[in-house]
């Protein structure tokens, strides 16, 4: 596994706010939060990019990322008003952890189209 900020967490060389984990999945608060609710839910296999998914064969992870997303904001209280999830990818996008994840923001009204 290359070893990013995310694989340290996973392998809780690092501290983190653990909101939700299963076998495939572990989900943290983001520490400089965009919205009441910011959890970054990440696969505990290491693929860098969306553009690293089909090589990686890892569709059924990212599935898997969703259903936690709608689990995680079931258990915040924003499922019913509305939230976004949102994965960065590269550097024009603003990824910054080579690590894939998804960002889960609500809470707030969420502007659209984004900046
Ligand atoms: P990206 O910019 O790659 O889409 O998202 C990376 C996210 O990781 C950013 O929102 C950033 O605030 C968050 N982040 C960076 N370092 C840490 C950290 O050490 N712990 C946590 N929980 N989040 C972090």
């Amino acid at each position: 596994m290359s070893e990013t900020l995310f694989t340290r967490i996973i392998k809780r060389e690092l501290p983190a706010d653990i909101v939700y984990e299963n076998d495939e999945v572990i989900a943290i608060r983001d520490i400089n939060p965009q919205a009441p609710t910011h959890v970054l839910i990440i696969p505990r296999r290491h693929v860098a990019t969306i553009n690293d998914i089909a090589a990686a064969e890892a569709e059924d992870e990212i599935g898997r990322l969703y259903v936690a997303a709608a689990h995680i904001a079931a258990e915040e209280g924003i499922a019913e008003e509305g939230y976004r999830v949102v994965m960065n990818c590269n550097e024009a996008a603003g990824q910054t952890v080579f690590h894939l994840h998804l960002h889960l923001l609500g809470g707030r009204a969420l502007g659209w189209p984004p900046g």
